[in-house]
């Protein structure tokens, strides 16, 4: 069972912070402003702050939170490290890295695409994606491969399926519409869709997603997976991805 309690924070204009708190650890997930973010913290001090990657709107709370809260460490990937992109870093993390935080262990994935230094948090039954996985959808390809990209989806998509899976941004509606005017009808996806637009009608997240709601419902790697062939899924990942940067 899980002893992980997570809360989104609507931040910026679709943007998701994730509070994380577990055994007396809090931490913070891509916190883009530090406004909202101290409002839900309210009387907790945060301990560490994940970083998915360093985009402005994952990164723009960092310094004023640091301010606040002198001891936070900052985690993000060893590539972002490297290139001093992610301000006031404390932790260079790196694929199959494992830290006890709070009396559970975070598992990171190295998952770059939408960015080199991508990385996903994972514990307790829970994934923090970034940008690499929205749900109906992933992150534009601005530093990777469609390949690395397909791959790093796939590291998300074979964690458990009940695993809860929450991503950076609100874009879950138009993804999926996207999906049935690219793909075609599609029960599973229909269904998910009216669910999401009652959610967005009552003012409500649609964060977070399963992996076997994103097996069943996200397009990238719903017609990936029915090729048997590595090379022909990732044409079928390649050509819904240019579809969706076009759309
Ligand atoms: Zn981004």
């Amino acid at each position: 069972m899980s002893t992980l309690h997570v809360s989104p924070i609507p931040c910026l204009k679709d943007n998701y912070a994730y509070l994380v708190e577990t055994d007396g650890a809090c931490a913070v997930v891509d916190p883009s402003e530090a406004g909202p973010v101290i409002e839900a913290l309210g009387d907790r001090q945060p301990h560490a702050l994940w970083l998915t990657h360093h985009h402005w709107d994952h990164v723009g709370g960092i310094e004023a939170l640091c301010e606040r809260y002198p001891a936070l460490e900052v985690w993000g990937s060893a590539v972002d490290a490297q290139r001093g992109r992610i301000p006031k870093q404390t932790r260079a993390l790196g694929h199959g890295d494992q830290l006890k935080w709070g009396g559970t262990t975070v598992d990171i994935l190295h998952t770059p695409g939408h960015t080199a230094g991508a990385l996903v948090y994972v514990a307790d039954g829970h994934a923090f994606t970034g940008d690499t996985l929205f749900s109906g959808g992933c992150g534009r390809l601005f530093e990777g491969t469609p390949e690395q990209m397909f791959e790093s989806l796939l590291a998300i998509l074979t964690l458990p399926p009940a695993t809860c899976l929450w991503f950076g941004h609100e874009y879950t509606i138009a993804n999926l519409r996207f999906a049935l005017a690219y793909g075609g009808p599609h029960p599973e996806t229909t269904q998910r869709l009216h669910h999401v637009e009652a959610l967005r009608q009552a003012n409500l997240p649609t964060t977070p997603s399963t992996v076997a709601t994103e097996l069943a419902t996200n397009i990238f790697v719903r017609t990936a997976l029915t090729e048997a062939r590595r090379p022909e899924a990732i044409a079928h990942f390649t050509a819904a991805r240019n579809a969706k940067d076009t759309a």
